[in-house]
């Protein structure tokens, strides 16, 4: 058992913690998870804190195992926030939430962190005193405000999990992005970027994932890591959707891609450009049936009431810079814009029906229309020449209203491609495509031929056949293997 002497930063030590205190500020605390043992005040001491059984030790803990100097807090600072780091200077260890830190190591401490001095050196939870802090100091660690829970997928740029608010019980999604150098941007970059993010922490649509707050917590001197905190979203991704399909129904996409245009609408509106419409990135709300006799709010399936589209990842490229960003949306450029590709600086949010249009054609046909499979020429030079056809037999069942909006979108020049009201207003909106119609047509041997002819006002649009030495692969064949690990059903 732990016995902690009255020392300087004990907390009922009046005297001494009144002298300590107007010497220095209290910084943060280690509160002992014994009741009967008292909590640690630490100060912002420029020399840090000696802990152990020496009487030499700022605090003194006494305990069988524990070294004469135990431990160490040293102050430290980086760009964000000051902090502690615990150095580990025993025989018989310095535990943090359970992990052995080892002779030498030291660890950045977090709000919530559970520390322990060997065996017998006692039990604490740290934390920062927020109410303590000085002006600079004022930002809050996400650690302070939020539990960190368990992995609910990773990216390109970062890992996301769960995370609990420690006041109000939310559950809430985090996105941790991999870490940064601290940057060596001036006050003036500084204001401009914490001016874009307060207009992306703005945001609020039904159909567009809630930014919640940012946290850029240290790493250590050089690094940090930015969290984002987002609403969490529970029924996976659009791309698991269609990989469980195979494609989705002519109704049931024509609902989904509503509510997307529904959410570009007010993000164009904001002047805010996406960037990386993908399938990966429109996540799904889905709100089960409880009864055959429920009424569905749209055409989905039996087992569902409700779906809500929420676009995610807008406005990446703030986090993790311009040039990292437009790299790897280039990378693997399936639903890129052309401009955006042809590395033209003045694209403008047409570059988002762009991909809207790619994402409708794989909706509905369960492949890109862009893709190495259906060289040559290559995906590149397909998407800068705007390149597809609408292959026969996958659209022969699919309305010509369908893929005239399609035709619409992937246009090469931006000039000329809808925007997101015209997109909205197009007629494959108005028309409903009765179950009836489509019966008819399956019973119907001649329904490809009938499809065909189907009448528009816009024309019928042409189907191809596929060239001999080509063939699209569909999204369920490419991804096969990862069906076992998605999480929609
Ligand atoms: P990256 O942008 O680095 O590629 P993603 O945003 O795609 O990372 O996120 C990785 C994973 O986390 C995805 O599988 C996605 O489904 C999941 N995810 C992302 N945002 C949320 C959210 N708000 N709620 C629930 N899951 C999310």
């Amino acid at each position: 058992m732990s016995l902690i002497r009255k020392r300087n930063f004990t907390e009922d030590d009046e005297g001494s913690s009144k002298r300590q205190s107007a010497k220095y500020e209290t910084m943060a605390k280690f509160y002992n998870t014994n009741p009967d043992q008292q909590h640690l005040i630490l100060p912002r001491k420029p020399e840090g804190i000696l802990i152990g059984r020496s009487s030499s030790c700022d605090i003194k803990i006494t305990g069988v195992d524990v070294s004469s100097k135990h431990s160490k807090l040293s102050l430290a600072n980086n760009k964000v926030r000051d902090y502690f780091f615990l150095t580990d200077l025993s025989s018989n260890g310095t535990f943090v939430n359970g992990a052995k830190l080892g002779h030498g190591s030291s660890v950045l401490l977090k709000s919530g962190d559970k520390v322990s001095f060997a065996k017998t050196g006692g039990v604490f939870i740290f934390r920062y005193l927020l109410d303590e802090v000085n002006e600079e100091n004022k930002k809050r660690s996400l650690f302070d405000d939020y539990i960190v829970g368990k992995q609910l997928g990773s990216g390109h740029y970062a890992i996301v999990k769960e995370a609990k608010n420690r006041l109000t019980g939310d559950i809430v999604a985090v996105k941790i992005f991999h870490p940064n150098k601290t940057s060596k941007d001036s006050q003036e970059d500084e204001a401009k970027l914490q001016q874009e993010i307060d207009l992306l922490l703005s945001i609020d649509h039904p159909n567009i994932v809630k930014f919640i707050n940012r946290y850029v917590e240290p790493i250590n001197q050089h690094s940090v890591s930015t969290y984002l905190i987002m609403e969490k979203v529970n029924s996976g991704e659009l791309f698991e959707r269609i990989i469980n399909k195979s494609k989705l129904r002519e109704d049931e996409t024509k609902a989904l891609f509503k509510q997307l245009l529904s959410g570009l609408f007010y993000l164009h509106q904001k002047n805010i450009i996406h960037r990386d419409i993908k399938p990966e990135n429109i996540l799904l709300d889905i709100t089960p049936r409880q009864s055959g006799q429920q009424q569905q709010t749209g055409p989905w399936d039996e087992n569902e009431y409700d779906i809500k589209v929420k676009i995610a990842d807008f406005g990446l490229a703030k986090f993790i810079g311009e040039l990292q960003f437009t790299n790897t949306l280039c990378g693997t450029p399936a639903y890129v814009a052309p401009e955006i590709l042809s590395n033209q600086i003045n694209y403008t949010t047409k570059a988002d029906l762009w991909s809207a249009g790619v994402l409708l054609y794989v909706c509905l046909c369960g492949f890109p229309p862009f893709s190495d499979e259906l060289a040559p020429p290559n995906m590149r030079e397909q998407i800068l020449t705007a390149k597809y056809a609408f292959y026969s037999p996958y659209w022969d069942d699919i309305t010509d209203a369908a893929l005239d909006l399609i035709s619409s979108l992937l246009v090469l020049s931006p000039e000329e491609r809808y925007d997101v009201t015209t997109a909205a207003d197009h007629e494959w909106f108005r028309e409903s495509v009765s179950q009836e119609d489509m019966v008819m047509d399956s019973l119907d041997s001649t329904s490809s031929k009938n499809s065909l002819q189907r009448s528009s006002s816009m024309g019928s649009v042409q189907r191809e056949p596929l060239r001999n030495n080509s063939h699209p692969l569909s999204f369920r064949h490419k991804f096969a293997s990862e069906l076992n690990s998605l999480s929609y059903q």
